[in-house]
């Protein structure tokens, strides 16, 4: 799921940031560096910075324009220090990251924008975005090292991320349920119910064989409605043929724990 998130960093002026930037990925899992026209990039600084996430350097892809960086992006998420005035819809990093995780349960790939250290992103690139996230600091002192902003960033996405592990999806849920309780009976295992059934009404003479009258097709009406299980049948089943032997006076005698 991770991987489905790019880290995008767009003109970034300090190679230690690039660096920062790699080693908080890699300490949170994410993989996807992408810089947009950096201006020393690659850099021993960066190198030095990264402390040994020096897989996502050697994997940052270096595009000339956001445009590129956003190729195949479906969610994009701005960052900013400052309340710009545009009206946007605005995201704390938590929500950010909650919003992302469930944007690539549904398919997609979500992109985390962060701007220039001297200027942040500007008014059109925060437009690109669907999305503007505000890490909420200090209103006097709001604006953050850009390689700490990705960090509380990708924190969240982290937490959010090991939040989701090890629980099944809507879809798994669903069969795991189903496994265990509501598997439904094939048309052919209702209708050996139905013989079944009706051979054993007729041994405990509650159906009359010469008059059946309509009580076969109403109560396949009744089990045809309720959606029977298979773990259901299997009682039903049990039930018929216990009923079948107390008719014929040969009652099984039956412990608590075969119920
Ligand atoms: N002087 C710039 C600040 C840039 S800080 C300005 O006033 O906009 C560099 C980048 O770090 C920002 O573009 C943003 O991506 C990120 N950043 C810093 N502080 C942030 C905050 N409080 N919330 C969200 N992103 C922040």
């Amino acid at each position: 799921m991770l991987d489905k998130i790019r880290v995008v960093l767009v003109n970034t002026s300090h190679p230690g940031n690039i660096g920062g930037t790699a080693r908080a990925m890699k300490n949170m899992g994410l993989s996807r560096l992408v810089l947009v026209d950096p201006m020393d990039f690659p850099s021993g600084e960066a190198r030095a910075r990264a402390s040994g996430a020096d897989d996502i350097l050697d994997a940052a892809v270096v595009v000339p324009t956001l445009e590129d960086a956003l190729a195949g992006c479906s969610l994009v998420l701005g960052t900013s220090a400052r309340d710009r005035r545009i009206p946007w819809p605005l995201l704390d990093p938590r929500e950010c990251a909650t919003t992302s995780l469930e944007h690539i349960q549904q398919g997609g790939e979500v992109a985390l924008v962060f701007g220039r250290e001297y200027a942040g992103l500007t008014n059109e690139e925060l437009q690109r975005c669907q999305f503007h996230v505000h890490i909420p600091a200090n209103p006097e002192f709001s604006s953050l090292n850009l390689a700490t902003a990705v960090q509380v960033l990708v924190y969240e996405v982290r937490m959010a991320w090991l939040a989701v592990q090890g629980q099944p999806t809507k879809q798994e849920k669903v069969e795991s349920t189903a496994m265990l309780n509501s598997v439904p009976v094939t048309s052919d295992e209702l209708e050996r119910f139905y013989a079944h059934l009706e051979s054993t009404l007729v041994d405990i003479q509650f159906l009359d064989p010469q008059k059946p009258r309509h009580l076969m097709s109403r109560l396949r009406r009744l089990y045809g409605r309720s959606g029977v299980s298979k773990l259901e049948m299997n009682i039903l089943r049990g039930i018929l043929t216990e009923t079948q032997k107390a008719a014929r006076g040969e009652l099984s005698k039956r412990s608590d724990e075969d119920v």
